[in-house]
């Protein structure tokens, strides 16, 4: 017993929607539960269902001036300003106002910000630190409670990748990012997951809050390694297309000599990494404009201590 590590209550927990405008899932739920929220309610935590982009969602847009969940920024938090910035730096700025200042004892305890991908990535979480054995215990609960549907563990801990995102406003920020579905549509087979992961998240919270002990438990997570844009042509143009033996494979080993992607005549272009990696995102559409055809990762599994709520 004396090994395990001490967290403080998760009191003020938040779910956002909508910092993609065009992600569907996470707007809907937030909006029935904004009308209704017996669902997400627990007797030990206070939840807030928020809408983080209401301009993009009324547009059915990703953003409006620049990505919101790649704001949160030093910078444009501290910076001074009103009206003459990007509105989406605008909303960060309240946003941590609200829920933060990021990095203080003020900050709220959990965030879950709700996103979609058009990739065939399943129901994923997003962590951002694999130190933080509070979300590792939750999201190893959530994916015993999911099963047999699988739900992989995405980090994103990275030396030089920095994403800045709206929930690492929060002490446990966690990502859900279920797919595939298109932008600007509702699926409800996606819908019903996202819904199913926020309740088994929520009863881990008030568990824990209760006084229940978890015990060292592995989960496997999948850790961000490398971007890999597409091949593109002198003038910057895209010259080929994600392989059809790599389309849809998201989570799965990509080996050296593996086909990667497919130009336009036809010709085969294979991975030439030292080992297998483990793509995802793969051909995610709002990542074109970011220059990444997918993103690779390793597998691991993490050794996560005990917890427990601490005494004072
Ligand atoms: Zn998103």
């Amino acid at each position: 017993m004396s090994d395990s590590c001490g967290y403080a209550e998760a009191r003020r927990v938040a779910i956002f929607g909508g910092t993609h405008g065009n992600e569907m899932s996470g707007v809907a739920l937030v909006s029935v539960w904004t009308r209704d929220d017996r669902e997400i309610r627990r007797s030990r935590v206070r939840t807030e269902p928020f809408l983080c982009n209401p301009r993009a969602v009324e547009k059915c847009a990703r953003y409006i001036d620049t990505d919101l969940n790649r704001a949160f920024t030093p910078e444009n938090l501290s910076m001074p300003g009103g009206e003459e910035l990007p509105y989406e730096v605008r909303r960060a700025k309240e946003i941590n106002q609200i829920f933060g200042p990021k990095g203080s004892p003020d900050a709220y305890d959990v965030i879950f910000d709700l996103h979609n991908t058009t990739s065939n990535m399943g129901s994923t979480l997003i962590l951002e630190s694999a130190t933080d054995h509070f979300n590792l215990q939750m999201v190893h609960y959530i994916k015993k409670a999911m099963a047999p549907e699988s739900c992989m563990v995405l980090l994103t801990e990275h030396p030089q990748l920095k994403y800045s995102t709206t929930r690492s406003v929060a002490k446990h920020p966690v990502g859900l990012e279920v797919g595939p579905q298109p932008q600007g549509v509702l699926r409800s087979n996606i819908f019903e997951s996202m819904r199913r992961i926020v309740k088994h998240a929520l009863d881990f919270i008030e568990m824990f809050n209760g006084g229940v002990e978890f015990p060292a438990c592995r989960v496997e997570v999948f850790r961000v390694h490398e971007r890999v844009d597409y091949p593109r042509d002198t003038n910057g143009n895209i010259s080929a297309m994600v392989h059809p033996h790599l389309q849809d494979c998201d989570w799965e080993p990509l080996n050296p000599g593996d086909p990667m992607f497919q130009t336009f005549d036809g010709s085969t272009i294979a991975y030439q990494g030292a080992g297998p990696v483990y793509p995802t995102f793969i051909n995610e559409a709002a990542y074109y404009e970011k220059h990444q055809a997918f993103v690779t990762t390793f597998r691991e599994t993490l050794a996560v201590s005990a917890i427990r709520k601490s005494t004072k």
